[in-house]
């Protein structure tokens, strides 16, 4: 089954190609020909690219669906019980009407740590499925990363996190475990994503040698501008979730009457100091089934990441070709020959206007074209 779609505006991850045509075959991008297609679309006025990705998810049964109905054609999960995981990539693999998925798996947090506060073993047992593993000391690191393994994780994601944003304190992950983890996870092969919410929290991620950091941090200090130098210099990614913080402060403002630390406010002044800096920015979410929502979060998130000063085409890279090559997924994230055919189709110049962003006009997943409702 060959598509061509013809006259349109490419962003092919990294640039915009102002009217071309693109050619696809079955599941792949392909170079084009003058021979016939069995569909033709008509790309004038409209954008071609590629499909979405978005870096930090939490996915439960119906996320990847409605992922993909927004453009958002793989996520990539920093938390996922092992029996929702394994049923979540069982439906990546075989179906093309959700979005495809990689996983950290369980993650590594200290015994009641984060998020232990929200998602308790009771609660756990309520839905039917296992408590999950925790680790108490650097000695537990080797098991800990060989269980990741064993579950089929494609990185692991470490918890440091004291509860101080969450207005409580919580159990940590002491430095040493940190660093063993991060050690043990790199002589397996897989990257270290840290989830880290203050300064001082993210210079330990830093230390311990991590390869990104799952959220931007939120206590705004003098020393804002120098970690992100910091964070640039050492070539560490970032992924931004500025629509998490946007909604977890909204429901704060709602039910608490002082200032709280981890404010949308403060995500904003980090994130453009990490822009200046230079730093890798990645567009993420912590999507949930509840909020912020898949798909359709992802899009605010872009619009976030323009207000925070990166330009349009900036902000594209940072949800398609930069986040597919810090993860290694090198067969998606561009619009070029010989790739998977993940494709989204906008309305109007998104290389120019990010907020032309809910008018969807065509999602394609390996190349199926996708039932628009
Ligand atoms: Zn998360």
């Amino acid at each position: 089954m060959r598509t061509r779609i013809s006259n349109v505006r490419v962003f092919d991850g990294e640039r915009r190609i102002d009217r071309t045509t693109v050619l696809l075959d079955d599941d792949r991008i392909v170079a084009t020909d003058d021979a016939s297609a069995e569909v033709e679309i008509d790309g004038s006025g409209r954008t071609l690219l590629p499909g979405l990705i978005d870096a930090h998810t939490h996915v439960f049964d119906g996320d990847l669906a409605r992922a993909l109905a927004f453009g958002v054609t793989t996520e990539l999960d920093m938390f996922c019980l092992p029996d929702v995981l394994t049923a979540q990539r069982a439906a990546a693999r075989r179906r093309d009407d959700v979005a495809d998925l990689r996983s950290a798996g369980t993650l590594a947090t200290a015994p009641g740590g984060h998020p232990s506060q929200l998602l308790a073993a009771p609660e756990i047992a309520a839905l039917g499925l296992a408590p999950f593993d925790t680790i108490a000391g650097p000695e537990q690191a080797a098991d800990f990363v060989r269980a990741r393994l064993a579950e089929g994780a494609d990185y692991l994601k470490i918890v440091i996190d004291d509860g101080s944003v969450h207005s409580t304190s919580l159990p940590v992950l002491s430095e040493q475990t940190a660093r063993a983890l991060t050690a043990h996870a790199h002589d397996a092969g897989l990257q270290v994503i840290a989830h880290a919410i203050t300064e001082s929290e993210v210079l330990i991620a830093l230390e311990a040698g991590v390869d990104g950091l799952a959220h931007v941090w939120t206590d705004v200090t003098g020393g804002t501008d120098d970690l992100a130098d910091r964070i640039a210099a050492q070539d560490v990614f970032v992924v931004s979730t500025l629509v998490y913080f946007e909604a977890i402060t909204g429901q704060r403002e709602r039910t608490a009457d002082c200032a709280v630390p981890g404010s949308f406010d403060d995500a904003m002044r980090v994130t453009r100091a990490l822009h200046r800096a230079g730093a890798p920015l990645l567009a993420g979410t912590d999507a949930t089934p509840y909020v912020p929502a898949h798909g359709s979060g992802l899009h605010r998130e872009l619009e976030l990441l323009t207000a925070a000063g990166l330009s349009p085409l900036d902000v594209l890279t940072a949800a398609t070709s930069r986040t597919a090559d810090r993860f290694g997924l090198s067969d998606r994230g561009r619009v070029a020959s010989g790739l998977r055919a993940d494709l989204v189709l906008v309305e109007g110049d998104r290389t120019t206007d990010i907020t032309a962003t809910s008018a969807i006009a065509e999602v394609w997943r390996r190349g199926v074209r996708q039932v628009r409702r």
